[in-house]
């Protein structure tokens, strides 16, 4: 075995199962090996990384600010922190935002802000306040989070868990207008279910959890840390529904694929449940986030980047299905988050993905049968070209090996 990964498992705890590859270099779409080997990086590390790697900007940016001042306590204001809120909160369309690091960190705050809402603003009974979420989702790793997930790995061994969560189906706008009671704070929903497979929701789908949140005085948060910053081929994956969401989350992608940046972003009603001391984060905000946070999203507009997501997302999945191949059971998606189903009874989607690191394209299955395809937003349509002809190939010699 290579010796930098013996290295990294005697040490490192055996939480991943990677490709066998070692990364050391990136730039734009591509990364390199540790033998010089390019690869076209289609996993943007789950959508992190939309901007391409070490976008020259984002890493002028970052070393400017890091000889200047990076982190301090916040016990302190900054001149960087107001100016990156405020490009956030009109990007997204809210009133307020509160700056974490990472994405479950983020869901961590909003699970927070809305009981407190229903407590202080909603008037539910003290520690009665329930919120719902979907099966299948996938809203970060800590303990709370994964309480409320259906995917067994998950959740075994680490319980007990909190209460106060429901789960229901997901897609299904009459199981949430059941589940709601008068205890309901908040309904969490992600616009695209990513970790779960690249699930889309039936069209029209948050339009009406929207409505019949708004009816029962339920907070609408939209999990967007996948999603959001143009990904789906606009700003937000819920605006493809042209809805106002009453709090949204950010993440990934917001930290240029530099730093890990979240936010969690809301109507001023519900963001001014917290108060001095109920909620921080020693990292949470700092100028060096703060700068590179503010980058991305000037970027992401200067460059088109959403637009970009859009055009080629199209042109990406257009070409996908034209691929009509009998081991392609489905492709789904929106903008540059797409996922190929590979139909189990011929092959797992490891096996391709490890067919497709030899073409010099990087991918990872989600749940057994899934090759996601989200590739940085900056990438071309040659190259996404050269992704078809070598998953094609893959594709072929797979087939072949059926027969
Ligand atoms: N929410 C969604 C929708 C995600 O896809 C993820 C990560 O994949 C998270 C939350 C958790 O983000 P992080 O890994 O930064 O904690």
């Amino acid at each position: 075995m290579h010796s930098v990964i013996e290295h990294e498992k005697l040490y490192g705890a055996h939480h991943y199962e990677p490709l066998p590859v070692v990364l050391t270099r990136g730039e734009g779409v591509y990364v390199w090996d540790d033998q010089g080997n390019r690869y076209m990086d289609m996993m943007s590390a789950y959508s992190a990384v939309s901007h391409g790697h070490c976008h020259p900007e984002l890493v002028n940016a970052l070393t400017e600010q890091a000889k200047k001042l990076a982190v301090v306590s916040r016990a302190y204001y900054t001149d960087k922190l107001g100016d990156f809120l405020q490009k956030v909160c009109e990007a997204a369309r809210q009133e307020k935002a509160l700056a974490m690091n990472t994405g479950a960190e983020a869901v961590e705050t909003a699970l927070k802000a809305a009981r407190k809402w229903a407590y202080t603003v909603k008037k539910v009974a003290e520690n009665k306040a329930e919120i719902i979420a979907c099966e299948g989702n996938f809203h970060g790793r800590t303990i709370v989070i994964v309480g409320m997930s259906t995917e067994p790995q998950y959740r075994n061994g680490f319980g007990p868990f909190p209460a106060g969560f429901k789960l229901i189906p997901y897609g299904d706008a009459d199981a949430l207008r059941k589940a709601i009671t008068p205890n309901t704070a908040a309904f969490l929903v992600e616009p695209i279910q990513g970790e779960n497979g690249i699930i889309v929701p039936p069209a029209g789908y948050l339009k009406e959890c929207a409505r019949i949140c708004r009816d029962n005085n339920v907070l609408l948060i939209c999990d967007e840390i996948q999603t959001g910053m143009g990904r789906t081929g606009k700003f937000l994956a819920s605006d493809h529904d042209d809805i106002h969401p009453d709090a949204v989350l950010l993440g990934k992608a917001l930290g240029g694929g530099l730093l890990p940046v979240s936010v969690f972003l809301a109507r001023r009603e519900v963001m001014d449940v917290f108060t001095p001391g109920d909620h921080g984060s020693t990292f949470g905000g700092n100028p060096l986030a703060a700068v590179v946070g503010a980058k991305a999203l000037d970027i992401l507009f200067k460059e088109n980047l959403i637009e970009r997501a859009e055009e080629l997302g199209t042109y990406f999945r257009e070409k996908l299905e034209k691929l009509k191949s009998p081991l392609i059971s489905a492709v789904r998606g929106k903008g540059l988050l797409i996922g190929v189903e590979i139909n189990p009874r011929y092959h797992s989607a490891r096996e391709i993905c490890l067919q497709l690191l030899k073409q010099g394209v990087l991918s990872k299955e989600t749940h057994h049968t899934v090759i996601r395809f989200a590739p940085p937003l900056i990438i071309t349509k040659e190259q996404i070209d050269e992704a078809i002809k070598k998953f094609s190939h893959v594709l072929a010699q797979a087939e072949a090996h059926v027969c």
